[in-house]
């Protein structure tokens, strides 16, 4: 299970050394996974990928009767709680929900956001900026604050995964105010990787393009009846402004949650994962 290098002698251990068990059995087995924004879209892909390989599962959301369905439909490894993230004490109970029905916390998945307010600078009123950055960026610094407490309570490590968005890094989606919260993020999922140093806790970003949830449709005025239909329709537009030619799916978000929650990122902490099918890696103008 070890590979040598011909050129400097040095021996690579290969994954399954690595990881033991988990390569060949399931990436988060007995793993307590906290998941926000878990009623729908990616936060709930996200939940029913981590079930599926051996994780337990709070499901948060502010949705109580979708998320009720949701943790029903997963089944008993998976829980749900009615949480406003943009209340502290409802995280900090969250957090504490968790570590008493599961026994602890191993990941964090910091996900719940949404465009409060689409004006444009010189439109922006203060109110529709605060209200965003409450959801988008200081629920995701009191989940973060929370979690770490609670890793260092137990005395074991843990990941935290926080969704931003391209928006981070590029102007014209969903608005200033959640541009600019995005960009935030950064700087805190940075941050708490530095302050936990150290201590085996890694905390990293996801950051996805244009994916086909429920949070699309609102953005164009689209009611809640007709969202399917309308991500049907611009499901090939989406996916022209790609490279790999299709629009992004929840299941693409929850594949590299899985990653940033398990072993196999294990030397990853303070990074940007962007996942939108290589939008970001080439100007439109191009042919
Ligand atoms: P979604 O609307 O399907 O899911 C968001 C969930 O967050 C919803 O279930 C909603 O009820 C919940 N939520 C909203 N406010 C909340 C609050 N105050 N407390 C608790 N829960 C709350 O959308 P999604 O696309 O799955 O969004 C997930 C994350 O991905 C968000 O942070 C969003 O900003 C980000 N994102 C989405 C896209 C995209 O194209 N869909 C692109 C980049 C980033």
């Amino acid at each position: 299970s070890r590979v040598r290098c011909p050129r400097c002698g040095f021996s690579y251990r290969l994954f399954r050394e690595t990881l033991g068990d988990s390569m060949s059995a399931q990436l988060l087995d007995r793993k307590v996974a906290i998941i926000t924004g878990a009623a729908s879209g990616m936060g709930l892909a996200t939940a029913a990928t981590f079930l599926e390989h051996g994780a337990k599962v709070v499901l948060a959301d502010i949705q109580q009767d979708a998320g009720q369905t949701a943790a029903d439909q997963l089944g008993p490894a998976a829980r749900f709680r009615r949480v406003d993230v943009t209340d502290a004490d409802q995280l900090e109970s969250l957090v504490q929900y968790a570590a008493d029905e599961f026994g602890s916390l191993d990941v964090l998945f910091s996900n719940a956001g949404a465009a409060c307010d689409l004006s444009p600078v010189a439109e922006l009123a203060p109110e529709g900026l605060r209200r965003t950055l409450a959801l988008n960026l200081d629920a995701h610094a009191a989940a973060h604050k929370f979690a770490l407490r609670q890793f260092r309570r137990q005395g074991r490590a843990g990941s935290i995964i926080t969704t931003a968005s391209i928006a981070a890094l590029q102007a014209g989606w969903n608005g200033a105010a959640y541009s600019m919260a995005k960009a935030a993020v950064l700087a805190l999922v940075r941050q708490t990787a530095l302050e936990s140093k150290g201590t085996g806790t890694r905390s990293n970003a996801i950051l996805p393009g244009a994916v086909l949830t429920p949070m699309i449709p609102p953005m164009f005025g689209i009611a809640d009846a007709d969202a399917s239909r309308f991500l049907s329709r611009v499901s090939a537009a989406i996916g022209g402004q790609t490279l790999i030619g299709r629009a992004g799916l929840a299941s693409d978000i929850a594949n590299a949650a899985l990653f940033l929650a398990s072993d196999l990122s294990s030397w990853i902490t303070g990074a940007d994962l962007t996942v939108d099918g290589g939008a970001m890696a080439f100007t439109k103008d191009a042919t």
